[in-house]
């Protein structure tokens, strides 16, 4: 049971709603069993009510980051991928430490990388892991919902991994792929064993192959997107991230990739994408009719010189958009306030100063997300909504001498400085601080756990 709670003060908040409804002004939010009471100026304190400190500050529904590789968080600035585009280094990097990672070491990647998110506002995170083998513990991942749970955050784990290989030319021959019906059983494994259906489910199982043209054959595609369906969960994965993988797909079946999607009935209101950076205007068309979604991870993108995928456009023909901060080995700054400042910039050198708003980038990056896991009681601050907050402290001098505080954290950009954090009513940063979380010996066992993967491959 979470407590009565009166956040009081607050300069500005933002509601997570498009257009001129994003603004609700200086406002007072109540929180009740874990959803939002009531909001508005000068709520008085009822009985009973804990009351926090909001002056100073302003007030955004928790980012939703729909697309991660927690894992990578002990891979960051490997010299040899550094400066390498997609394909080396996927070579450089991931799979050359991908079934290098035990209990331990995963462990210690998820806690940074939640702990990296949460303090940057973030309250659910969807992640895409990929370590499953033929020669592999299938278990491995679950330890995630664990490390999930201790943050208070709500998680989803988008289960990856391949079926086929075959197309991978840098794929390392140590690493075999698993069977589709071994693939299959372990999807239902974690649904039954995780999978919540509520509005504002603390825990999904997600169907992601790691991406639908090089991880599983046609066959094995249909076979695991009729699965997800049989079993009621969505389905994930990354497409179209470089101007190669659609040459891939034109040479090797005759088609752009989101054409070869529909083919294999993974296009639908039920799946989302990351990346779809090299998509024309009849993918757009195809991706918006079937309600299709993109985790949008500018970061990564820019990082791997893959380019820039057109969100304004997607966003103005109604396809669903969020956003994603991507593994922090393609993207090193991984949290969301980072991810959604650049995602305002980028688009502005592109397409102009009119390309993007503080308020669409805000939209994307929490209710839009909350809309592509199917989180419906998540993502906007609105009385009946899950109590998910994040409240931005205003006193870093990055932030003085703003005209319109409630833009502060995105245009401010840097690591935000975090009064609260709440998920679903429950406070679990208070003043700046995870209060269970020991930094120093999280720093610790990161360094231990740099050099244990370095002298792996010694
Ligand atoms: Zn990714």
């Amino acid at each position: 049971m979470s407590e009565a709670l009166l956040l009081r003060g607050a300069e500005a908040v933002l509601t997570g709603l498009p257009g001129a409804a994003a603004h609700a002004g200086a406002a007072d939010i109540r929180i009740r069993d874990g959803r939002i009471a009531h909001i508005g100026p000068n709520l008085l304190a009822q009985e009973g009510e804990r009351v926090l400190d909001a002056s100073g500050c302003v007030v955004y529904p928790g980012w939703v980051n729909t697309h991660h590789h927690l894992f990578q968080s002990l891979l960051k600035a490997v010299p040899e991928g550094l400066d390498q585009p997609l394909m080396g280094w996927l070579a450089a990097v991931p799979f050359r430490f991908q079934d290098r990672f035990d209990p331990e070491l995963l462990e210690t990647a998820a806690t940074i990388g939640l702990a990296e998110l949460l303090l940057s506002g973030t309250t659910t995170c969807a992640d895409h892991h990929y370590l499953y083998f033929a020669a592999g513990d299938d278990t491995l991942g679950d330890l995630l919902f664990d490390v999930a749970e201790r943050f208070g955050m709500r998680f989803v784990l988008c289960r990856g991994g391949a079926t086929d290989t075959e197309q991978f030319t840098d794929y390392p021959n140590r690493i075999r792929p698993q069977t589709v019906e071994r693939y299959a059983a372990d999807v239902e494994r974690l649904t039954a064993r995780f999978h919540q259906r509520g509005p504002d489910a603390m825990r999904q199982v997600v169907m992601a192959p790691s991406t639908p043209l090089f991880s599983a054959t046609a066959q094995g595609l249909r076979e695991l997107a009729a699965h997800a369906r049989r079993l009621g969960i969505r389905m994930h994965s990354h497409l179209s991230e470089t101007a190669d993988y659609v040459r891939h797909a034109r040479e090797t079946h005759g088609m752009k990739p989101v054409e070869y999607c529909a083919e294999h009935d993974w296009l639908g209101p039920d799946v989302w994408y990351a990346h779809l950076v090299h998509v024309d205007e009849a993918e757009i068309a195809l991706l918006t009719e079937t309600g299709t979604g993109i985790a949008h991870c500018p970061a990564s993108n820019c990082r791997l010189g893959s380019g820039v995928a057109p969100v304004p456009k997607m966003a103005a023909a109604g396809m669903p958009v969020s956003l994603g901060v991507d593994g922090a080995a393609s993207s090193e700054a991984a949290d969301m306030i980072s991810e959604a400042r650049l995602a305002w910039l980028v688009h502005r050198a592109v397409g102009g100063a009119q390309a993007t708003t503080v308020e669409d980038v805000v939209h994307w990056g929490t209710r839009g997300g909350a809309r592509l896991l199917g989180l419906d009681a998540v993502g906007t601050l609105e009385v009946g909504m899950a109590a998910d907050l994040a409240v931005y402290e205003l006193s870093h001098p990055r932030y003085f001498g703003q005209f319109q505080p409630a833009l502060a954290p995105v245009l401010g950009g840097g690591a935000p400085v975090m009064r609260y954090v709440l998920v679903g009513g429950r406070v679990v940063v208070e003043n700046g601080v995870i209060p269970w979380l020991d930094m120093e010996a999280l720093r610790v066992r990161a360094a231990e756990g740099v050099a244990r993967l370095m002298r792996e491959l010694a």
